[in-house]
C-alpha cells in the first residue's frame, strides 16, 4: 500500500474531508495523522479476486482438514474404527495404531505440500502457540528421508518455558509436553512459501499438570458427560452416547484501515485507543447495524470465510454490528473442544486476512470509548448423537421433564457460581464493557424469557394440581403439557440468556479464548447435574413411580433457593443494580474485584472433585490472570505517558504558541486580542502536564506486596490517573488546530472505509 505524500490534504477533525486545506504539522511536514488520512483516501484497492464461480465452496470445504472421511480412505478398517472410538468416546488408542495414523497423516500432508508439522497448543496467555519441526532427517548417504512416527504425533516437547504457568513450572524443571488431542482434527496451515501440518495438542508439565487452556476443557467435558449420563438413565436412556457440551461463539470485531492503526501507538500496542473524543456522529442513528456491508469489508469477509471453510470451520453468519466499523461473524456450533480450537483459528484468520485488505482487525473489548464494545457471545448447550440437543424443549411431556431438569440444574449452577462466571470473563479489556455502563452488566443473572419463566414460576408455586389454567403446574414425565418451542422473546442485556434451545453467555470478551468460560460452564453444570441426579436417584430408589414427585420437588427446591438469579428485565438499568443488591447478587465491577473469587476453597474443592483442575492448577490460573491484568494496565499506562508527552503535549504547545504570538503581534500593532482561547489552552496545557506527572507518580507509587494489592493499585490508582490524562487530551482535541493534531480521530477511523 503506497502512502501518498504527494498532495498533502487536511481534514477537519469532526468530518473527515481530506480534500481541502494546506499543509501543517508544525515543522512543515505532515502529522502522522494527516499522512494516514492521505494514504487511506488516495489508496487504490487491488485485492486478488477469488474464483468463486469456477471453484464452488463444496470443493474446498475441509480441503485442509484430516477429516474422518480422509482417515476412512487412508487407514485400514480396524485402525479407522479404533480411532473413531477414541474420538467419539474417549477410548485409548493403541501405540501401533498411532504409528499407522501418523504415517497416513504425513502422506496426506506431504501431498498437500507440507514439509513441516507443528504441535499447536493453547497456553494461558490465551493465544495460540505452535512449534514447527520438519519431516526430514538426513541419511548417511547425504540424502534425506521423511519420517513421522506415532510417537512424534502423540507427544512433543517444546521448550515453552517462557509461557506463564502461574508457579506450576519453575524454569529449572521447565519440561512441558504437548500431547495429541485426537478429538480435534489435524489441519494444514498454508503459506505461500510452504505448508505445515498442524496437530492440536494439550500442553502439560512433566508432572502432568495442565499448563494450557485445552486440557481443562477436555477434563470438564468428561465430567459433564459422566453426570449427564445419570440423568439420561433416570429418564430411560441407556445407550451411553457421549454427552458433549456444544459451543457456538459469535465474534464481534472492528476493522480500521491499517494506516490509522499504525498512526496510533495505542491501537498498535494496546489494541485500544487511550485518547479520542466521541465523534459528532456515532452509532445513535443505528444506520450501521445490519446495514449494507462496505465493499472492501465484504471482500475481506469472503476471503476470510473461504480460508475458514478450507479449515472445516463452519462459519455461518456475518453482519454489520451496532457501532460504525464493527462487524460480527458466527459459526455453526460444534463440540466445545473443537469449537474452542476453531475459535482460536478464526481470530488468527480474521487478523491475517484483514492485513491483506489493508485493514487491522481489532478484537479488543473496547477499542473506542463511548462507542459500542465488542464481546463474544458463547452459545452453550449439551447434546449427544442419540439424544440430540438436551436444551431443546421436546415434543413429549417425557422429553420436557428431562429438559426442565437440565434447565433447573443450570439455574442452580449459575446462582451458586456467579462469582466464578464473572471471574472467567475478567480482564483489563473487558472491564471497559462489563460494569462500565454497557450491556451486559457485571452482575451475573439468568434470563429465561416470559414463557419459560412462567413455567418455572408455576412449578415453584405448584402443588397437586396439574391444571395450567389455575396457574400451577405439576412436572412429571407423563403430565407436563407441551412447552413453548421457540421462546421468541429476546433480551440483549442479560449476561446469561436462554435463547430457545441453548444458553448464551454474553459477558465473554472479544479478545478472549472461550476455553475458560467453557470450563466454568461445563464444571458448574456438571456439579449441579450431579446434585439433581443424586436427588432423583434417591427419590426413585424404592419406587420408580416416584419420579414425577421427585422431579417436582427437586425443581421447586432449586427455585426456592436460586430464583434470585433469574431476571428477565433490563440488565442495563439503574433499578436492576439496586434490585440485584437487594437480592444479594454479586456485583463485581472490575477484574480486581472478580479474580480473587478464584481463590475460594469451595471452588478449589469443586474443580478437584470433578477432576478438572487441581488446587495448584486453579491457583496457577489466578496468579497468571492477575499478572496479565497488571501487565496490560502497565503497558497502557506507560503508553499513555509517552503519547501524552511526545505527541499531545508538543501539538498543544505549538498551538498555544501560535495563539500567543498572534496575541503579541496584534498587541504590537495596537490591536486587542481576545485571549479566551489562549486562556483555555494554557489551562489545558497545565492540566496535561499535571496529569502526566500524577500518572507517573501513580505508576511509581506501588507499595503493593500481594497480587491482590497489585491489581487493586492498577484498578484504583493507575487507571483513574490515566482517565484524568485522557479527559484533558480529549478536551485538547476539540480545541487544538486541526492541522496540528497528531492522532487519527474517531470519525476518521470509524467512518473512512
Ligand atoms: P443470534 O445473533 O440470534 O444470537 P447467531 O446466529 O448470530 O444468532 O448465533 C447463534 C449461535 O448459537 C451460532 O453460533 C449457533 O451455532 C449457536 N448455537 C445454536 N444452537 C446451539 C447449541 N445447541 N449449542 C451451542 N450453540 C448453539
Ligand atoms: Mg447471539
Amino acid at each position: 500500500m503506497s502512502t501518498a505524500f504527494a498532495s498533502p490534504p487536511t481534514s477537519t477533525k469532526s468530518s473527515p474531508n481530506p480534500a481541502t486545506g494546506t499543509g501543517g504539522g508544525g515543522g512543515g511536514g505532515m502529522t502522522p495523522r494527516r499522512a494516514a488520512v492521505s494514504a487511506v483516501t488516495s489508496k487504490v484497492l487491488n485485492p486478488q479476486t477469488i474464483e468463486f464461480i469456477d471453484v464452488p465452496a463444496a470443493e474446498y470445504y475441509s480441503a485442509n482438514v484430516f477429516t474422518k472421511s480422509v482417515m476412512k480412505d487412508r487407514l485400514p478398517k480396524a485402525v479407522y474404527k479404533q480411532i473413531i472410538n477414541t474420538i467419539d468416546s474417549g477410548q485409548k488408542l493403541a501405540p501401533e495404531n498411532a504409528d499407522m495414523v501418523a504415517a497416513a497423516m504425513k502422506d496426506w500432508a506431504m501431498e498437500k505440500g507440507a514439509t513441516h508439522y507443528a504441535h499447536v497448543f493453547y497456553p494461558l496467555t490465551g493465544a495460540t502457540a505452535e512449534k514447527h519441526d520438519s519431516f526430514f532427517s538426513p541419511t548417511s548417504d547425504g540424502g534425506t528421508l521423511s519420517e513421522f512416527s506415532g510417537k512424534q504425533l502423540c507427544q512433543g516437547e517444546p521448550d515453552g518455558s517462557s509461557f506463564p504457568s502461574g508457579g506450576i513450572r519453575v524454569t529449572s524443571q521447565a519440561r512441558g509436553y504437548t500431547i495429541w488431542d485426537v478429538t480435534s482434527p489435524a489441519y494444514i496451515l498454508e503459506n505461500p512459501n510452504g505448508n505445515t501440518l498442524c496437530i492440536p495438542t494439550a500442553f502439560v508439565s512433566w508432572t502432568g499438570e495442565a499448563l494450557d487452556k485445552k486440557t481443562p476443557v477436555l477434563r470438564s467435558m468428561q465430567a459433564l458427560n459422566k453426570q449427564a449420563q445419570r440423568i439420561l438413565k433416570i429418564f430411560g436412556h441407556f445407550d451411553g452416547a457421549f454427552v458433549a457440551s456444544t459451543a457456538g461463539p459469535e465474534q464481534e470485531y472492528f476493522l480500521v484501515d491499517r494506516h490509522f492503526y499504525y498512526a496510533r501507538p495505542d491501537l498498535l500496542n494496546a489494541g485500544r485507543t487511550l485518547f479520542g473524543c466521541k465523534p459528532p456522529k456515532g452509532q445513535e442513528f443505528d444506520d450501521h447495524y445490519f446495514g449494507a456491508i462496505p465493499e472492501r469489508v465484504l471482500a475481506f469477509m469472503c476471503e476470510a470465510e473461504r480460508e475458514l471453510f478450507k479449515l472445516g470451520i463452519p462459519v455461518k453468519t456475518r453482519h454489520n454490528e451496532v457501532a460504525p466499523g464493527q462487524f460480527e461473524i458466527a459459526p455453526v456450533f460444534e463440540s466445545a473442544n473443537v469449537a474452542a480450537d476453531h475459535q482460536q483459528q478464526m481470530m488468527i484468520t480474521l487478523s491475517k486476512t484483514a492485513e491483506k485488505y489493508g485493514m487491522a482487525c481489532l478484537m479488543h473489548e473496547k477499542p473506542f470509548a463511548g462507542v459500542n464494545g465488542s464481546g463474544k457471545h458463547v452459545n452453550w448447550s449439551l447434546g449427544s448423537s442419540s439424544q440430540g440437543n438436551m436444551l431443546d424443549p421436546g415434543d413429549t411431556p417425557h422429553d420436557n421433564a428431562q429438559f426442565l431438569v437440565f434447565c433447573a440444574a443450570i439455574i442452580r449452577a449459575v446462582y451458586k457460581h456467579q462469582g466464578l462466571l464473572r471471574s472467567v470473563v475478567a480482564s483489563a479489556g473487558n472491564d471497559h464493557r462489563l460494569g462500565a455502563n454497557e450491556a451486559p452488566p457485571a452482575i451475573i443473572s439468568i434470563f429465561l424469557g416470559d414463557q419459560l419463566n412462567d413455567v418455572f414460576e408455576q412449578i415453584k408455586t405448584g402443588g397437586a394440581s396439574s391444571s395450567i389454567e389455575k396457574g400451577t403446574l405439576e412436572v412429571g414425565v407423563d403430565v407436563l403439557p407441551p412447552l413453548p418451542k421457540d421462546a421468541g422473546d429476546r433480551n440483549r442485556t442479560s449476561p446469561f440468556a436462554f435463547t430457545g434451545n441453548r444458553f448464551e453467555f454474553r459477558a465473554v470478551g472479544s479478545n478472549q479464548s472461550i476455553s475458560g468460560p467453557l470450563v466454568a460452564m461445563n464444571t458448574i453444570i456438571a456439579e449441579s447435574v450431579d446434585f439433581c441426579a443424586t436427588k432423583l436417584e434417591e427419590a426413585i430408589a424404592d419406587d420408580p413411580d416416584a419420579l414425577n414427585g421427585g422431579i417436582q420437588n427437586l425443581i421447586a427446591e432449586i427455585l426456592e433457593e436460586c430464583s434470585p438469579i433469574i431476571f428477565n428485565g433490563d440488565g442495563y438499568s439503574e433499578e436492576w443494580h439496586a434490585e440485584a443488591a437487594k437480592r444479594g447478587l454479586l456485583n463485581l465491577k472490575t477484574t480486581a474485584d472478580a479474580l480473587p473469587e478464584l481463590a475460594s476453597p469451595e471452588l478449589a474443592a469443586m474443580f478437584s472433585k470433578y477432576g478438572v483442575l487441581s488446587e495448584r492448577e486453579l491457583h496457577s490460573r489466578l496468579e497468571t490472570y492477575q499478572e496479565q491484568y497488571c501487565m496490560t494496565v502497565d503497558v497502557e499506562a506507560s503508553l499513555c505517558v509517552s503519547m501524552a508527552k511526545t505527541l499531545i503535549f508538543p501539538a498543544a504547545v505549538r498551538y498555544q504558541n501560535e495563539l500567543a504570538s498572534t496575541c503579541a503581534n496584534l498587541k504590537a500593532v495596537g490591536y486587542d486580542f481576545d485571549t479566551d482561547t489562549l486562556d483555555t489552552m494554557t489551562a489545558l496545557v497545565k492540566g496535561l502536564q499535571d496529569g502526566i506527572a500524577a500518572l507517573e507518580h501513580a505508576i511509581d507509587d506501588d507499595t503493593a506486596t500481594t497480587a491482590d494489592e497489585e491489581c487493586r493499585h492498577r484498578c484504583d490508582v493507575v487507571l483513574p490517573s490515566m482517565l484524568a490524562v485522557r479527559e484533558t487530551v480529549d478536551k485538547l482535541e476539540q480545541i487544538v488546530a486541526d492541522d496540528l493534531w497528531p492522532l487519527p480521530t474517531y470519525s476518521e477511523m470509524l467512518f473512512i472505509k
